[in-house]
């Protein structure tokens, strides 16, 4: 199918055609023609399937015609979850619109100051992308007038549910004509979800192409068990030498994690930064700014501050914690392998981590196969069942290449061949750290006496071996 076939505008058309794409999507080539014919519509489709052109082709081909209401309020409103993918919004929807010349996109967002928001918002505006709490408070004030708006988008719906922002969206919506097309996107279809459409849309059409399973197909999904936090440092450290990977997004559980992290992996020499919510806005958009511009090759974020970022750079995920829901793993992992490109996912997962792990999979319909890097295998047997035969990824510098499940050998060889790794000490910028919520076990003792390098014996007991690193 081409775009022609779509009967969109000429002058979208035209912006397509310099953005290069060839063909819809198919979560495209399903929306366009309902949104266009005017339906409300409910779809479930994951970042990076091409949603947004989704709904905002459709959006600015009613744009194209000038409005009947004589008004300067927005004749779209987009809602997101986050200011990350409200920015991706407003840029796309820029590019898309650029040759139409109705098509002004305002951001109202959390963070930013209100005065030069309530410039804006006296302007005329056609398409409004906002954060749901930002915008009430324009609405409270009275700032805004909807009395043209013939479109209300909700993005990634089921993340605003889940962040406890759909009251504000009804709220929202209920300020609105009743006359308006809505449209609602979201990773899954669920009951939850059909909930919120049964009283915000009107006989929605339902589209359910994009399955996480397609979308994640060019996604080659890893995972690596590991013992504790010094384990999962390492095997990080490991991951960031290789030089296939040009740009990783590694996420972490808490916004203090991903501080904590950046700042060490910084002082190892790597060009990395965090992103998270605690951050000014100036301060997130200027790290976006340099993840795009290449200037950090490690992006250590959390869930929320991640979600939307479309940098085609990122070749690797690396979670060295697993989310805590299932779909945010496909959220996570989806911001490499963007547009076609193939990336690589990697998970680090604990013994406790097995259930965790199968709902990831129920979810995502594909099994993650567990990998091992030679000299840095785990000492903890994980679930079992799961990843029977790993495979093993190449360790910097193997001498001694050993199955998984036999004695570990000296994990620091790949360091120790690298002179990277100082004898007994522990590089780990957060080595003390235990986010599995345990103080250090004696296992973890002995690892970090060991300055990492220690031993199973056949017992399945660790014995340390500081001796490695006083120069055997
Ligand atoms: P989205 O799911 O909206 O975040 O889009 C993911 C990526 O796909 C973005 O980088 C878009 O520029 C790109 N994209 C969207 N539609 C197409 C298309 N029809 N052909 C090629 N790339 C596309």
């Amino acid at each position: 199918m081409s775009f022609e076939s779509l009967n969109l505008h000429p002058l979208i058309l035209k912006a397509i055609n310099d953005a290069g794409y060839t063909s819809p999507t198919p979560i495209q080539e399903h929306a366009i023609p309902e949104l266009l014919a005017g339906h409300d519509v409910m779809a479930s489709a994951q970042t990076g399937t091409g949603k947004t052109a989704a709904f905002m082709l459709p959006a600015l081909h009613r744009l194209a015609s000038p409005s009947e209401v004589r008004s300067r309020g927005p004749r779209v409103l987009v809602l997101t979850p986050t200011r990350e993918l409200a920015l991706q919004v407003s840029e796309a929807t820029a590019k898309y619109g650029k040759y139409l010349p109705r098509a002004k996109v305002v951001s109202i967002l959390g963070g930013m100051p209100y005065p030069l928001q309530n410039k804006l918002l006296s302007q005329v505006v056609d398409i409004l992308v906002a954060t749901p709490g930002r915008l009430i408070d324009h609405i409270q004030r009275g700032r805004i007038d909807f009395s043209r708006l013939e479109m209300l988008v909700l993005d990634e719906a089921d993340r605003m549910l889940d962040m406890g922002f759909i009251e504000d969206v009804e709220r929202i919506a209920s300020a609105t004509p009743a006359t308006r097309q809505t449209l609602l996107f979201s990773a899954t279809l669920d009951s939850a979800m059909d909930n919120v459409a049964a009283r915000l849309l009107n006989s929605p059409k339902r589209i359910q192409v994009a399955t996480s399973k397609a979308r994640l197909n060019n996604i080659e999904q890893r995972l690596h068990y590991v013992d504790d936090i010094s384990h999962k440092n390492q095997l990080l450290d490991h991951l960031l030498r290789d030089i296939a990977l040009k740009q990783a997004i590694v996420f972490t559980a808490t916004k203090r994690d991903a501080d904590m992290l950046a700042d060490g992996l910084s002082a190892q020499g790597h060009a990395a930064a965090a992103l998270h919510g605690d951050m000014s806005q100036r301060d997130r958009n200027r790290t976006l700014i340099k993840l795009r511009q290449g200037g950090i090759r490690v992006l250590v974020a959390t869930d929320v501050a991640a979600r939307g970022i479309d940098v085609a750079g990122i070749t690797h995920v690396i979670n060295f914690d697993l989310p805590k829901f299932a779909e945010d793993y496909v959220h996570r992992i989806g911001r490499t392998g963007r547009a076609g490109a193939s990336g690589i996912a990697v998970s680090f997962a604990s013994s406790k981590d097995g259930i965790h792990l199968k709902k990831i999979e129920r979810f995502t319909g594909q099994r993650i196969a567990s990998h091992v890097v030679p000299g840095l295998e785990p000492r903890v047997k994980p679930r079992s069942g799961a990843g029977v035969q790993p495979r093993s990824t190449p360790s910097v510098a193997h001498k001694r290449s050993r199955t998984w499940s036999s004695d570990v050998p000296h994990r620091s060889n790949a360091y120790r061949a690298d002179g990277d790794w100082k004898a007994g000490q522990n590089r780990s910028p957060a080595g003390n750290r235990d986010t599995w919520g345990n103080t250090a076990s004696s296992t973890r003792a002995a690892r970090a006496s060991s300055g990492g390098n220690s031993r199973r014996d056949s017992f399945g007991s660790t014995t340390g071996s500081s001796a490695y690193f006083r120069g055997k």
